[in-house]
């Protein structure tokens, strides 16, 4: 049934050709844009309408899907010069999966609603080996009726859709995680670099402490980069501080003290600064290990 939906896929970057490309492999009829217009060229020739604005990959579309970088990105391609918005009608569903403000959603979603056009936002954990494999995390907002009318669809992109509340509730909940790898990219840095200061043989203290307190996904995946000092991608550094960037705004709007991302955030646009944004995440363990002079 959720086969015969019409879809448009807005951005093609890093996540989004993927994610397009398992779309359009499912076998759903499909439109794609994306601004520069070379990466949509494979999708073209395998089948997929490529369209030359936002407003023409929408128009007549029952989902729309966005998967660009920031706020303001969704907001040029849903609402700027022929953007997607222009293209919607009555029961068409925007599935926005970009990881952008939660207090812009839902501005974006009433925008779209004056049309009669339902928001989800859908924000992803994973990376991009999650979105080539369909093996995301999808935190879900919005109307649950709206959501199981795509699930199928969503399906094909990650293997585990949670509803998390209304609209702005995925956004909200992907902050919530970045917050949370953001201090545990930290001490996970900061332990290594006691165990590499002190010369014991790290290999064994990570595999000692896996099973234990302090396993994590970050000192299982990440650790070897850390103990090494090398930050292959992975998650984009430069990324993750756009992220934290937007945990820190809601939080100071909602009155919370976000201690431990503020520092990690401090930590990454010195990195920037310093040319290392487009690598890990994991390389904030560069400023833990020069300042332990390592
Ligand atoms: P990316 O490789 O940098 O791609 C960004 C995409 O957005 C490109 O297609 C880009 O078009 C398009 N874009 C950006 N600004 C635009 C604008 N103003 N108008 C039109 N198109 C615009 O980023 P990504 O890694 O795919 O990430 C996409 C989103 O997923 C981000 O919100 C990111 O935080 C989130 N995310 C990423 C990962 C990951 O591991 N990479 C994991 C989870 C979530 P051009 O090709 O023309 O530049």
């Amino acid at each position: 049934m959720s086969e015969h939906l019409r879809v448009a896929f807005l951005g093609l970057g890093t996540m989004g050709l993927r994610m397009a490309e398992r779309i359009r492999a499912a076998g759903y009829d499909l439109s794609v844009y994306n601004r520069t217009a070379s990466k949509a060229e494979a999708l073209g020739r395998h089948g997929a309408f490529v369209a030359a604005t936002p407003s023409e990959a929408s128009r007549g579309r029952d989902v729309v899907i966005v998967m660009v970088s920031d706020t303001a990105d969704v907001g040029q391609v849903m609402f700027g010069p022929d953007g997607a918005a222009e293209g919607l009608g009555a029961g068409s569903v925007v599935i926005d999966m970009s990881t952008i403000s939660p207090t812009a959603t839902r501005g974006f979603a009433a925008r779209v609603s004056e049309v009669g056009a339902d928001w989800l936002d859908a924000p992803v954990s994973g990376g991009s080996e999650g979105a080539e494999q369909g093996t995301l995390s999808i935190m879900a907002g919005g109307d649950a009726e709206v959501l199981a009318r795509v699930r199928l669809l969503l399906e094909v992109l990650g293997s585990t859709i949670t509803h998390v509340g209304p609209v702005g509730a995925g956004q909200v909940t992907k902050a919530v995680n970045q917050v949370i790898i953001a201090g545990t990219y930290a001490a996970v840095a900061e332990g290594l670099a006691l165990g590499m200061k002190s010369g014991i043989d790290m290999e064994a203290a990570v595999s000692a402490m896996a099973g234990g307190a302090a396993g994590s996904w970050i000192l299982d995946r990440r650790s070897a980069n850390m103990i090494g000092n090398e930050y292959p991608l992975g998650f984009r550094l430069e990324l993750h501080r756009k992220d934290l960037g937007i945990a820190l705004a809601e939080a100071r709007d909602l009155g919370v003290p976000l201690a431990l991302a503020a520092l990690v955030e401090q930590w990454e646009s010195g990195l920037i600064g310093r040319g290392y944004g487009d690598e890990d995440v994991s390389a904030v363990a560069r400023v833990v290990r020069e300042q332990a002079g390592l």
